[in-house]
Protein backbone atom coordinates (compact mmCIF):
# COMPACT_ATOMS: atom_id res chain seq x y z
CA UNK A 1 0.00 0.00 0.00
CA UNK A 2 1.19 3.65 -0.43
CA UNK A 3 1.82 5.28 2.20
CA UNK A 4 1.40 9.12 1.48
CA UNK A 5 4.47 10.54 3.77
CA UNK A 6 6.95 7.73 2.15
CA UNK A 7 5.66 9.27 -1.12
CA UNK A 8 8.71 10.77 -2.96
CA UNK A 9 7.88 9.94 -6.62
CA UNK A 10 6.74 7.71 -9.32
CA UNK A 11 8.31 6.35 -12.13
CA UNK A 12 5.68 4.34 -14.24
CA UNK A 13 8.00 3.01 -16.89
CA UNK A 14 11.52 2.04 -16.57
CA UNK A 15 13.90 -0.45 -18.05
CA UNK A 16 15.49 -1.16 -14.74
CA UNK A 17 16.93 -4.67 -15.54
CA UNK A 18 18.94 -2.92 -18.56
CA UNK A 19 21.38 -1.04 -15.87
CA UNK A 20 24.47 -2.09 -16.15
CA UNK A 21 25.28 -2.29 -12.35
CA UNK A 22 21.73 -3.80 -11.29
CA UNK A 23 22.03 -4.11 -7.18
CA UNK A 24 23.32 -0.85 -7.14
CA UNK A 25 20.36 0.74 -9.22
CA UNK A 26 17.79 -1.66 -7.88
CA UNK A 27 19.26 -0.32 -4.37
CA UNK A 28 19.58 3.31 -4.81
CA UNK A 29 15.66 2.99 -6.04
CA UNK A 30 14.56 1.42 -2.95
CA UNK A 31 16.80 4.18 -0.83
CA UNK A 32 15.02 6.95 -2.74
CA UNK A 33 11.79 5.63 -2.16
CA UNK A 34 10.38 6.39 -5.89
CA UNK A 35 7.53 3.61 -6.83
CA UNK A 36 9.08 2.70 -9.99
CA UNK A 37 7.46 0.03 -12.27
CA UNK A 38 10.69 -1.86 -13.64
CA UNK A 39 9.32 -3.13 -17.63
CA UNK A 40 10.65 -6.14 -19.25
CA UNK A 41 11.25 -6.21 -23.50
CA UNK A 42 10.99 -9.85 -23.91
CA UNK A 43 9.05 -12.59 -21.80
CA UNK A 44 12.87 -14.46 -21.48
CA UNK A 45 13.66 -11.23 -19.27
CA UNK A 46 10.93 -11.19 -16.71
CA UNK A 47 12.15 -14.27 -14.64
CA UNK A 48 15.27 -12.21 -13.92
CA UNK A 49 13.07 -8.97 -13.63
CA UNK A 50 10.98 -10.77 -11.41
CA UNK A 51 13.45 -12.25 -9.24
CA UNK A 52 15.42 -8.58 -8.90
CA UNK A 53 12.00 -6.85 -7.87
CA UNK A 54 11.28 -9.95 -5.58
CA UNK A 55 11.19 -8.68 -1.57
CA UNK A 56 11.06 -4.99 -2.65
CA UNK A 57 8.80 -1.86 -1.34
CA UNK A 58 8.89 0.63 -4.20
CA UNK A 59 9.80 -1.73 -7.29
CA UNK A 60 7.03 -3.55 -9.62
CA UNK A 61 8.33 -5.66 -12.40
CA UNK A 62 6.25 -6.09 -15.56
CA UNK A 63 5.99 -8.70 -18.11
CA UNK A 64 6.78 -7.06 -21.39
CA UNK A 65 7.10 -7.93 -25.15
CA UNK A 66 8.28 -4.97 -26.66
CA UNK A 67 6.64 -4.13 -30.39
CA UNK A 68 10.38 -3.31 -32.04
CA UNK A 69 11.36 -6.67 -30.98
CA UNK A 70 8.18 -9.17 -31.97
CA UNK A 71 8.81 -9.84 -35.46
CA UNK A 72 11.64 -11.83 -34.76
CA UNK A 73 10.85 -13.27 -31.19
CA UNK A 74 6.82 -14.15 -31.65
CA UNK A 75 7.36 -17.63 -30.78
CA UNK A 76 8.24 -16.32 -27.33
CA UNK A 77 4.70 -15.57 -27.54
CA UNK A 78 3.65 -18.90 -25.68
CA UNK A 79 5.96 -18.09 -22.65
CA UNK A 80 4.61 -15.03 -22.56
CA UNK A 81 0.86 -16.24 -21.69
CA UNK A 82 2.80 -18.47 -19.49
CA UNK A 83 4.01 -15.85 -17.35
CA UNK A 84 0.89 -13.80 -17.54
CA UNK A 85 -1.50 -15.41 -14.73
CA UNK A 86 1.83 -14.11 -12.18
CA UNK A 87 2.01 -10.54 -13.53
CA UNK A 88 0.04 -8.07 -12.26
CA UNK A 89 1.71 -5.53 -14.77
CA UNK A 90 2.03 -5.85 -17.94
CA UNK A 91 4.83 -4.18 -20.49
CA UNK A 92 6.44 -3.33 -22.47
CA UNK A 93 3.69 -3.74 -24.64
CA UNK A 94 2.12 -1.99 -27.80
CA UNK A 95 2.60 -1.16 -31.55
CA UNK A 96 5.22 0.74 -33.29
CA UNK A 97 5.00 2.27 -37.06
CA UNK A 98 7.80 4.07 -36.86
CA UNK A 99 9.85 3.76 -39.97
CA UNK A 100 12.52 1.07 -38.80
CA UNK A 101 9.06 -1.19 -37.18
CA UNK A 102 6.15 -0.47 -39.62
CA UNK A 103 7.19 -3.36 -42.11
CA UNK A 104 6.41 -5.74 -38.58
CA UNK A 105 3.02 -4.39 -38.05
CA UNK A 106 0.95 -7.03 -38.94
CA UNK A 107 2.77 -9.31 -36.60
CA UNK A 108 3.03 -6.71 -34.15
CA UNK A 109 -1.04 -6.35 -34.38
CA UNK A 110 -1.65 -10.14 -34.17
CA UNK A 111 0.53 -10.15 -30.97
CA UNK A 112 -0.62 -7.16 -29.39
CA UNK A 113 -4.26 -8.29 -29.85
CA UNK A 114 -3.71 -11.68 -28.03
CA UNK A 115 -1.69 -9.50 -25.45
CA UNK A 116 -4.53 -7.52 -24.83
CA UNK A 117 -7.67 -10.40 -25.27
CA UNK A 118 -5.63 -12.61 -22.58
CA UNK A 119 -5.01 -9.44 -20.26
CA UNK A 120 -9.28 -8.83 -20.78
CA UNK A 121 -9.89 -13.24 -19.61
CA UNK A 122 -7.84 -12.91 -16.72
CA UNK A 123 -8.35 -9.12 -15.64
CA UNK A 124 -6.97 -6.55 -12.99
CA UNK A 125 -3.63 -6.30 -15.03
CA UNK A 126 -2.07 -2.66 -15.21
CA UNK A 127 -0.55 -2.25 -18.87
CA UNK A 128 2.45 0.35 -20.09
CA UNK A 129 1.51 0.77 -23.85
CA UNK A 130 3.89 1.75 -26.69
CA UNK A 131 2.33 3.60 -29.58
CA UNK A 132 4.78 5.19 -31.45
CA UNK A 133 3.25 6.84 -34.77
CA UNK A 134 0.16 4.45 -34.53
CA UNK A 135 -1.72 6.17 -31.51
CA UNK A 136 -4.82 5.71 -33.65
CA UNK A 137 -4.91 1.81 -33.72
CA UNK A 138 -3.58 1.56 -30.27
CA UNK A 139 -6.65 3.18 -29.12
CA UNK A 140 -8.80 0.98 -31.91
CA UNK A 141 -7.68 -2.41 -30.12
CA UNK A 142 -8.06 -1.18 -26.85
CA UNK A 143 -11.29 0.01 -26.89
CA UNK A 144 -12.26 -2.97 -28.92
CA UNK A 145 -10.77 -5.70 -26.55
CA UNK A 146 -10.06 -4.40 -23.10
CA UNK A 147 -12.27 -2.19 -21.49
CA UNK A 148 -11.68 0.00 -18.38
CA UNK A 149 -13.34 -3.13 -16.49
CA UNK A 150 -11.07 -5.13 -17.64
CA UNK A 151 -7.78 -3.46 -17.31
CA UNK A 152 -6.08 -0.17 -16.92
CA UNK A 153 -4.21 1.36 -19.17
CA UNK A 154 -1.08 3.53 -19.04
CA UNK A 155 0.37 5.43 -22.60
CA UNK A 156 3.78 5.60 -21.94
CA UNK A 157 5.70 8.86 -24.25
CA UNK A 158 2.51 9.40 -25.75
CA UNK A 159 3.07 10.89 -29.06
CA UNK A 160 -0.51 11.44 -30.82
CA UNK A 161 -2.54 14.08 -31.75
CA UNK A 162 -4.81 16.11 -28.88
CA UNK A 163 -8.07 14.52 -30.25
CA UNK A 164 -6.02 11.33 -30.18
CA UNK A 165 -5.18 12.16 -26.30
CA UNK A 166 -8.54 13.14 -25.64
CA UNK A 167 -10.25 10.09 -26.91
CA UNK A 168 -7.61 8.15 -25.22
CA UNK A 169 -9.25 9.47 -22.08
CA UNK A 170 -11.93 8.98 -22.86
CA UNK A 171 -11.15 5.34 -22.93
CA UNK A 172 -9.70 5.61 -18.97
CA UNK A 173 -6.25 5.85 -20.26
CA UNK A 174 -3.48 7.24 -18.19
CA UNK A 175 -0.70 8.63 -19.39
CA UNK A 176 3.24 8.87 -18.29
CA UNK A 177 4.96 12.14 -18.87
CA UNK A 178 8.92 12.33 -19.33
CA UNK A 179 10.40 15.42 -19.35
CA UNK A 180 11.12 14.66 -22.74
CA UNK A 181 7.85 15.52 -23.86
CA UNK A 182 7.63 18.78 -21.85
CA UNK A 183 10.80 19.67 -24.26
CA UNK A 184 8.71 19.81 -27.11
CA UNK A 185 5.63 22.05 -28.33
CA UNK A 186 3.03 19.61 -28.99
CA UNK A 187 4.12 17.51 -25.34
CA UNK A 188 3.06 20.42 -23.53
CA UNK A 189 0.25 21.00 -25.49
CA UNK A 190 -0.59 17.34 -24.65
CA UNK A 191 0.08 17.56 -21.39
CA UNK A 192 -2.71 20.29 -20.66
CA UNK A 193 -5.00 18.25 -22.38
CA UNK A 194 -4.97 15.17 -20.31
CA UNK A 195 -7.01 15.47 -17.51
CA UNK A 196 -4.75 15.84 -14.42
CA UNK A 197 -6.22 13.09 -12.75
CA UNK A 198 -4.74 10.84 -15.69
CA UNK A 199 -1.53 11.94 -15.39
CA UNK A 200 1.66 10.06 -14.11
CA UNK A 201 5.61 10.21 -14.62
CA UNK A 202 7.95 7.86 -16.14
CA UNK A 203 11.76 8.19 -17.15
CA UNK A 204 12.15 5.52 -19.73
CA UNK A 205 15.63 4.99 -18.49
CA UNK A 206 17.90 4.07 -19.54
CA UNK A 207 16.87 4.80 -22.65
CA UNK A 208 16.88 8.49 -21.99
CA UNK A 209 19.39 10.75 -20.72
CA UNK A 210 19.85 13.27 -18.23
CA UNK A 211 23.15 15.48 -17.63
CA UNK A 212 25.23 13.18 -20.21
CA UNK A 213 24.09 10.13 -18.10
CA UNK A 214 20.93 7.14 -18.62
CA UNK A 215 18.41 9.26 -16.79
CA UNK A 216 17.94 7.22 -13.59
CA UNK A 217 14.67 7.04 -11.23
CA UNK A 218 16.07 9.09 -9.01
CA UNK A 219 15.87 11.78 -11.61
CA UNK A 220 11.87 11.69 -11.67
CA UNK A 221 12.09 15.10 -9.91
CA UNK A 222 12.94 16.27 -13.59
CA UNK A 223 9.56 15.44 -14.99
CA UNK A 224 7.75 16.27 -12.61
CA UNK A 225 9.13 20.15 -11.99
CA UNK A 226 8.89 20.08 -16.28
CA UNK A 227 5.30 19.00 -15.84
CA UNK A 228 4.12 21.35 -12.83
CA UNK A 229 5.31 24.23 -15.04
CA UNK A 230 3.84 23.69 -17.80
CA UNK A 231 -0.01 23.38 -15.54
CA UNK A 232 1.34 26.42 -13.32
CA UNK A 233 1.07 25.02 -10.20
CA UNK A 234 3.74 23.44 -8.06
CA UNK A 235 5.85 20.84 -7.34
CA UNK A 236 4.20 19.61 -4.33
CA UNK A 237 1.05 20.21 -5.34
CA UNK A 238 2.24 18.17 -8.64
CA UNK A 239 3.18 15.42 -5.89
CA UNK A 240 -0.23 15.48 -4.62
CA UNK A 241 -1.67 14.50 -7.63
CA UNK A 242 0.65 12.05 -8.88
CA UNK A 243 0.14 10.17 -5.47
CA UNK A 244 -3.97 10.64 -5.71
CA UNK A 245 -3.78 9.18 -8.93
CA UNK A 246 -1.47 6.20 -8.48
CA UNK A 247 -3.55 5.16 -5.92
CA UNK A 248 -6.99 5.40 -7.89
CA UNK A 249 -4.63 3.55 -10.84
CA UNK A 250 -4.11 0.80 -8.37
CA UNK A 251 -7.02 0.38 -6.58
MN1 LIG B 1 10.45 1.93 -22.87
Amino acid sequence: MIKPTSFKGVDFHCHLDLYPDLMNTYNAVEKAGIYTLSVTTTPKAWPRNRDLTNGKVFIRAALGFHPQLVADRAHELHEWEQYLPEAKYIGEVGLDAGPRFRKSLDIQKRVFKIILERCADIGGKILTVHSTRCAEIVLDMIEEHLSPERGRVVLHWFTGSIAQARRASELGCYFSINKEMAQKERGRELITTIPRERLLTETDGPFTQTNGRPTHPTDIHLAVKATADILGITTSEMGNILLANLKSLLT
